[in-house]
């Protein structure tokens, strides 16, 4: 891992997250400013060697594979590289070809093509290798004009038997030795490869132990937390209920008791009944969040029935004009609980926010199926919802008004238990004129 991050340092000196891909661009892109380099060296040298034997037209042939290989070079130093690459290897192949054309075909100059091959490879990556096997083509094209015609469009030249022998055995070395450092660093760059998706998956697979870790200790928490809040939620219902009875009792007492402790006893009773139904909201967050969903037959008269029942002791409910229009004849496989709970939260708040200015304060419920979802609409002329409240009313303990007592648990436990019913809610609410809850649960199939 050390010499791969030496190798990334080298290309990449910055801090940045190690980007294979950019990586193996940028060495190619440098090894191909190499081969430019010791190519255009290399020519220029040969030329000097020709030129001091009297062969002019083929040092004319170095010295212009020799400029196109700095130009090659320059091109790619300028970010340039696929136009430097175009040039460079067209001239290449146009050049090899005329050389091997002039020189006798002993000298073995047409070995050169097969390195040229190996360096389009290394020269475009896997994305660019249309481009590697379009050259490849026409390499092997001009190698076969080569060895099978005896095309010399620039004439030929006649080496000494001993010199064209030399020539043959450079070639074929240097060939060799060419090819064999093109194909080098194509396993280099590979094994690098390798090595980084190594580090990558030995990576991923701590992260996923270590993230499976911490689920299982967030669900062991969160269990441990649910099934505290449930437990001392219930706990504390029972010494509720007795402070409640004894507060009755109190209040039946026969002895006069003076109109202050009366009223201190009436307080006391709207306080502990407040506390009542706050651990009352808890455990129904609580039930919701634990139980799973339980179907049963449930008639939606009788259950909106039941609901205005429980909500009849609630402050001025006497005053507001309960209606319920249902559309439905039929009984519903529903999970009864959760759809009780939620009709009762909307409407006990569409009576504790209602208007008693109006002149007839009322809520109406109605119900339909439309698209096999139970439809449910409860209907207010209550005070409505300021706008800067309507995104926050879902939150929870959230209260947008101190006009009656509530733990700000109301609708988000309802949301809760829609969601928990594959439903949805929403509302529109217009302030000082009322609201509309609209709640819309799927049904899973009638009963008959
Ligand atoms: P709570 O009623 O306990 O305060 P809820 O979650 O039931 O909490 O409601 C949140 C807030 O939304 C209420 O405090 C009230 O401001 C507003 N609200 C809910 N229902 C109505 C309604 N029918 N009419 C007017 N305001 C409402």
């Amino acid at each position: 891992m050390r010499k791969l991050s030496n190798k990334i340092n080298w290309i990449k000196p910055t801090n940045e997250k190690f980007d294979y891909t950019n990586f193996s661009k940028q060495k190619r892109s440098i090894v191909f400013a190499q081969l430019c380099f010791i190519g255009a060296i290399s020519a220029l040298i040969q030329g000097a060697y020709d030129l001091r034997d009297g062969l002019p037209v083929v040092m004319a042939i170095d010295v212009f594979i020799a400029a196109i290989l700095f130009l090659g070079f320059y091109l790619n130093y300028k970010g340039k590289s696929h136009f430097a690459k175009l040039l460079i290897f067209i001239s290449i192949n146009i050049s090899l070809f005329l050389f091997a054309a002039i020189v006798p075909k002993g000298a073995g100059i047409y070995f050169l093509f097969f390195p040229l091959i190996i360096f389009y490879f290394v020269s475009y990556g896997y994305e660019q290798r249309i481009y590697a096997f379009s050259f490849t083509f026409l390499s092997l094209i001009l190698n076969g004009i080569l060895l099978i015609t005896d095309f010399q469009p620039l004439g030929s030249i006649n080496l000494h038997p001993s010199s064209l022998s030399t020539s043959f055995m450079i070639n074929i070395l240097l060939s060799f030795i060419l090819m064999s450092l093109g194909i080098l660093f194509t396993i280099n760059l590979n094994h690098i490869g390798e090595q980084l998706l190594i580090k990558k998956h030995a990576e991923t697979e701590t992260l996923t132990k270590e993230v499976q870790h911490k689920n299982q200790s967030l669900e062991k928490t969160n269990k441990e937390l649910d099934r505290f809040v449930y437990s001392t939620s219930h706990d504390l219902k029972s010494p509720l209920a007795s402070i409640l009875g004894l507060l009755n009792l109190a209040k039946l007492e026969k002895d006069p008791v003076s109109k202050s402790i009366a009223q201190y006893l009436d307080m006391m009773e709207e306080r502990v009944n407040n506390l009542s139904g706050f651990i009352n909201d808890i455990l129904d967050y609580s039930r919701n969040a634990r139980k799973e969903i339980e179907l049963s037959n449930v008639n939606i008269s009788e259950l909106v029935n039941e609901v205005f029942l429980t909500n009849r002791f609630l402050i001025n409910a006497d005053k507001i004009d309960l209606n319920a229009q249902i559309e439905i004849n039929e009984v519903l496989l529903l999970d009864k609980t959760r759809v009780f709970r939620v009709l009762h939260n909307l409407i006990s708040n569409a009576i504790k926010y209602s208007d008693l200015t109006k002149n007839k304060p009322c809520v109406t419920v109605s119900a339909k199926i439309e698209h096999n979802k139970l439809v449910i609409v409860v209907r207010d002329n209550g005070i409505g919802i300021a706008d800067e409240h309507k995104d926050k009313v879902f939150e929870m303990f959230f209260r947008g008004t101190e006009m009656a007592d509530g733990s700000g648990l109301g609708l988000y436990i309802a949301q809760e238990m829609v969601l928990k019913m594959d439903g949805a809610m929403e509302f529109e609410s217009k302030i000082y004129e009322g609201s509309i809850f609209t709640v819309k649960i799927p049904l899973a199939k009638k009963v008959a």
